[in-house]
């Protein structure tokens, strides 16, 4: 597997003026999908111009780096935060030189044969400068793109050699392309805006400019993007697909509709589920923000219980989960998060969260709100116990980082000290997305892969 992980956001935009202005926008708009670097490239008079830095877009991106990127056709990426990642070396969009163009690609996904295939290459004589999968994808088309005068053949043969997930917006001289690969794991989205068309991994980016939806880039398509039109260049076998629960459960923003659906309807549909599944006698439901609000909405709805926000969120402590200490953690989460509290006193609540992956939020969460009065603390999370690894780009890497690999239902509850403690079901999840199981990644629910990874097993359903 690669180094660093590959959760961010891309975005790729061809339109009659120039073109960074507009992306630098977008990619502020799906900043959620990365904190740690952010990078345009754009195209004009044969060059391709990348600026490039770590940090949120604003301080990635300085004034002066956009005065340089003047082009009418371009790429933007957000790298989101891991442990140990850091490095503008990792920072994209990545630029080289190849056989008659200048290639510049942004990549959402983790690519799972990396090692093989970096191996192959190198023992063919091909140099790496980086431990990146996303320069794996470049050398790829480069490679195959000698000898064949047909852009679109050549990306196809590239990816016929890689596994794994790659949504990528690629610049091959002044050709724009959106590519997601077969099983569309990650989303990415086709939006028709003032003077041109945009990619981009969420359509809230598209609504942004005020701009029309089109449609998602199907999985397996290789769409190129022009100023006035998208050309479609479909795969042409059918493939299993499996896109990402937890983009709807947590990762994308509310206000996003991938491949249809739209996020914020799924989380409320998932805390009406929960509601059903696991009830909770309480005089209040109160959400984690942010990622928990929309599932609390629905469970409130749905029990008929009163929805309060009872903990406000400083939203200048930045990502808790990825510090690399569990002292840090639990720290920076206490910190971040402090209950209201004439709200909570004396009251019997029901929590609602997106998730429980190591447990330390919801730990002090519980904790904090007895300290502030509350007589009954039950909690509902809106997955299923994360027991698997994400390969794809999602940052729950082993399983000794997952407490409901070491711990029952029960063990957790009593671990985080709730009153109660309730996830929702793999088949209700399900549901609330709406979308056949076999079509999804469940992977880190289930433990059953969609593609072949080495000593994990693999979905009935998959190639
Ligand atoms: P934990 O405190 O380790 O149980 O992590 C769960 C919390 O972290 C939840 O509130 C989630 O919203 C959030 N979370 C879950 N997965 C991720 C992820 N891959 N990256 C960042 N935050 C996450």
């Amino acid at each position: 597997m690669s180094g660093p992980k590959h959760s961010c956001g891309i975005v790729g935009i061809a339109a009659d003026s120039d073109v960074a202005d507009a992306i630098y926008t977008a990619l502020m708009v799906i900043q959620h999908r990365g904190q740690e670097s952010a990078g345009i490239s754009v195209f004009r008079d044969g060059t391709i111009t990348t600026v490039k830095g770590d940090g949120l877009v604003d301080r990635a991106i300085t004034k002066d780096g956009m005065s340089k990127l003047a082009g009418k056709i371009g790429i933007g990426h957000v790298r989101y935060a891991t442990t140990g990642s850091k490095g503008n070396e990792n920072a994209q969009p990545i630029a080289v030189k190849a056989y008659k163009a200048t290639i510049s690609v942004a990549h959402n996904g983790d690519i799972t044969n990396y090692p093989q295939l970096k191996e192959k290459y190198m023992a063919e004589g091909r140099t790496f400068l980086t431990d990146s999968d996303s320069e794996l994808i470049l050398t790829l088309i480069a490679k195959h793109r000698v000898g064949c005068d047909d852009e679109v053949a050549a990306i196809r043969a590239a990816m016929e050699e890689l596994d794994g997930a790659y949504s990528l917006v690629i610049l091959i001289n002044d050709r724009l392309f959106a590519i997601r690969d077969p099983y569309g794991f990650r989303p990415l989205c086709l939006g028709k805006v003032s003077g041109g068309y945009m990619a981009v991994s969420e359509s809230t980016a598209i609504d942004a400019f005020r701009g029309e939806l089109v449609r998602d880039v199907l999985p397996g398509e290789i769409c190129e993007i022009f100023k006035d039109r998208v050309e479609s260049h479909p795969m042409e076998r059918s493939h299993p697909h499996a896109r990402c629960m937890f983009e709807w459960v947590y990762f994308a923003r509310p206000d996003s509709v991938i491949d249809g659906i739209e996020v914020y309807q799924v989380r409320k549909n998932i805390g009406r589920i929960l509601a059903r599944e696991h009830p909770a006698d309480v005089d209040l439901v109160m959400p984690i923000p942010d990622s928990g609000r929309a599932h609390a909405i629905g469970f409130a709805l749905e029990a008929g219980i009163p929805y309060e926000e009872g903990f406000m969120k400083n939203r200048f402590v930045g990502r808790t989960f990825i510090l690399p200490e569990q002292k840090l953690r639990e720290a920076a989460v206490s910190n971040k998060m402090i209950p209201i509290k004439g709200t909570v006193a004396g009251k019997r609540i029901v929590i609602v969260d997106d998730s429980i992956v190591r447990g330390t939020t919801l730990k002090i969460l519980v904790s904090m709100l007895r300290d502030a009065g509350a007589t009954e603390v039950h909690v509902r999370i809106g997955s299923p116990p994360i027991i698997a690894p994400c390969y794809y780009g999602v940052d729950m890497k082993s399983r000794d980082q997952f407490v409901a690999t070491k711990l029952s239902v029960e063990g957790i509850r009593e671990l985080i000290g709730a009153d109660s403690l309730g996830y929702i079901s793999i088949d209700g999840l399900v549901e609330a997305i709406g979308m056949p199981a076999e079509e999804l990644c469940l992977a880190c629910t289930n433990g059953l892969y969609p593609t072949k990874i080495e000593n994990e097993a693999q979905r009935p359903s998959s190639d």
